[in-house]
């Protein structure tokens, strides 16, 4: 999740609309972190603006967005502002994805995935599955989700720093498959906590669940917490998987 704040639309507005349908906060209430107009990565093989939702209840050592994560932060762009910006875009790009932080923590966003798809526009989301029963209520709203699953479950505590955040991942795993929503599971290999065995396995698992597509990123210690970036100690995904499963797509970072 690429962090770029465009702050020519980061610009004061009126609210187009007061928000929601009456159930819950509408788009208006969202705390946006960041619009990045033009992704070629976000959503493969879509072009897409990417709006970052400011708060994540997780803790990941390689969290590479670490600003974020903590949800007081206010937000630096109005919904109305995101919406004008779309407005002018229609024809020009596919889709929309909501990407954080953990965007499914906000209430308001299925209201802002619901006005997304009113403009014509696509929609996809990054989630690493943190609140499993707000995903199911925009899963029927979406054309794709990137599901992060870090781990196997038992290891999740090792990773985000809270116990029951593997049983959350797990549940939202369930319903991405069991959506028919297209899709891409994303495992962070973290030499700090995998063994390349572990992550065979997972992949594995992954597949025989009925994954579409499995990809494998690497742990960075750019942008990652000082203490993990020293635990990393220059270690490589290729170091833990020398020979990477041969079903899944591998996304190498730079090291620097
Ligand atoms: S779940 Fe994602 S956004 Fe949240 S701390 Fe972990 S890496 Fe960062």
């Amino acid at each position: 999740m690429s962090l770029a704040v465009d702050q020519t639309v980061a610009r004061p507005g009126g609210l187009l609309r007061a928000g929601g349908d009456g159930t819950g906060p509408g788009a208006s209430s969202l705390a946006i972190a960041g619009l990045a107009p033009l992704s070629t990565c976000d959503w493969p093989g879509r072009l897409a603006a990417t709006c970052f939702l400011q708060g994540c209840p997780w803790r990941c050592g390689y969290c590479h967005n670490p600003g974020l994560i903590d949800p007081a932060v206010p937000g630096a762009i109005p919904w109305s502002a995101v919406r004008d910006f779309l407005v002018r875009r229609r024809g020009l790009l596919d889709g929309v994805v909501f990407s954080g932080g953990e965007p499914t923590r906000q209430p308001g966003l299925p209201d802002a995935v619901g006005q997304v798809r009113e403009l014509g526009f696509g929609v996809g989301l990054h989630t690493a599955g943190a609140y499993p029963r707000r995903l199911a209520v925009v899963l029927p709203q979406l054309d794709w989700v990137g599901l992060d699953i870090k781990a196997p479950q038992t290891q999740y505590e090792a990773i985000t720093g809270l116990a029951a955040s593997g049983a959350k991942a797990y549940a939202a795993l369930d319903l991405v498959l069991a959506s028919g929503v297209a899709h891409e599971i994303r495992v962070t290999v973290d030499p700090t906590v995998h063994r390349g065995a572990e992550i065979t396995a997972l992949v594995a698992d992954l597949r025989a669940a009925g994954a579409q597509a499995v990809v494998l990123q690497e742990a960075r210690p750019l942008g990652a917490r000082p203490d993990y970036a020293a635990a990393l100690a220059g270690r490589r995904l290729r170091d833990l998987l020398p020979e990477p499963p041969a079903d899944v797509v591998v996304r190498e970072s730079d090291p620097a």
